[in-house]
């Protein structure tokens, strides 16, 4: 008899439930009226008297331990029934931890905020365009790379749909609707068909700004590009003005700022030129003006167009692209400061 009790101690200890039924179907097996424990008790009469005491001692150590074990594990099993699996009972109520803005936000909202400054007023319109606000009415001639499947997402079905490759198609947008004095700023995502590396993206962020009213000048042009890197990136900032051509601007040009990094001394970065590419610009071409409904022999006007990541890169030296949009914490976290 001893051995049968020591045996069903082994058992007890060992006892697992995965769930409410099995653990219902143990306490039957060993505590019901007809349960093993009760089946060695019935037997406990047979027991020699020499014998009682001990029998008697390690059949209540069973009772007790399989009471104890079937209690801890209808327990464990209702506290975890919470009524919602998707709870984390381990997570500490307090503090709550908040988010960190993201750089690119932090880096357009600056942009924003210079060009509000000049009067400047924020326009926005749809990712999903069609070929006239992106391309016909900006310019691009009909065999343009810029709308050659290499370069742009076509959707499948409908060829005059894309998503928007510049923010341009914004200025189109306003232009068509509104007749000089226009001054606007067209922030957002804007796609492109790219492999996805540290250097580029299948999609990125752009600002572009429109002016449009009677004699404004590439020297108007000029004064605000200045102002604007002096704002963005420190008083001593220097900006120098190289040709260029893009469809919808003529003249046209890039600007380089002195190198933020070596301040124009020359360092790995600005690849020792003391020069750094920031942006597009250049005096509305009047084609575009016209296609708009804006008459170009009353009105003229500039634009300029730049990414947000490359000046986010130019600002905090974010190495490769890719980091933007990986929701990293870690890398958000860096930029806790710089609002
Ligand atoms: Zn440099």
């Amino acid at each position: 008899m001893i051995d049968k009790i020591n045996q069903l101690l082994q058992e007890v200890e060992a006892l697992k439930a995965a769930n409410a039924e099995e653990l219902e179907a143990l306490r039957i097996k060993f505590l019901s009226k007809k349960g093993a424990i009760n089946d060695l008790m019935a037997d406990f009469r047979n027991v020699a008297a020499e014998q009682k005491k001990e029998v008697g001692m390690r059949l209540n150590e069973l009772k007790n331990k399989a009471q104890e074990k079937i209690a801890a594990l209808k327990e464990q099993f209702e506290s975890q029934d919470t009524g919602c699996d998707d709870i984390d009972l381990t997570r500490s109520a307090y503090p709550v931890e908040l988010g960190t803005r993201h750089p690119l936000t932090i880096v357009k909202n600056e942009i924003i905020d210079i060009f509000a400054r000049l009067g400047f007023s924020i326009a926005e319109g749809p990712e999903i365009e069609d070929d006239w606000h992106v391309f016909s009415a900006l310019n691009f001639a009909e065999d343009h790379p810029a709308r050659d499947m290499q370069d742009t997402f076509f959707i499948e079905a409908h060829p005059d749909i894309v998503l928007r490759t510049h923010t341009s198609s914004v200025q189109t947008r306003v232009m068509e609707v509104s007749q000089p004095p226009i001054r606007i700023i067209c922030p957002g995502r804007v796609y492109r068909n790219e492999a996805i590396s540290y250097r580029a993206h299948c999609f990125f962020h752009q600002v572009e700004a429109l002016y449009v009213d009677k004699d404004v000048s590439f020297t108007d042009l000029k004064q605000v590009l200045l102002l604007f890197a002096k704002e963005m990136f420190g008083e001593d900032t220097k900006i120098r003005l190289r040709p260029s051509y893009f469809p919808f601007t003529e003249p046209s040009a890039e600007m380089d700022i002195s190198c933020n990094i070596c301040g124009g001394k020359g360092c790995p970065f600005c690849k020792h030129t003391g020069w750094v590419e920031i942006l597009g610009c250049g005096m509305v071409d009047p084609n575009v003006l016209e296609s708009n409904g804006i008459d170009s022999k009353v009105y003229s006007g500039y634009a300029l167009g730049m990414g947000i990541e490359r000046i986010t890169n130019l600002k905090y030296q974010v190495k490769d692209l890719r980091m933007f949009s990986e929701n990293d914490t870690r890398f958000l976290k860096e930029f806790e400061a710089a609002y």
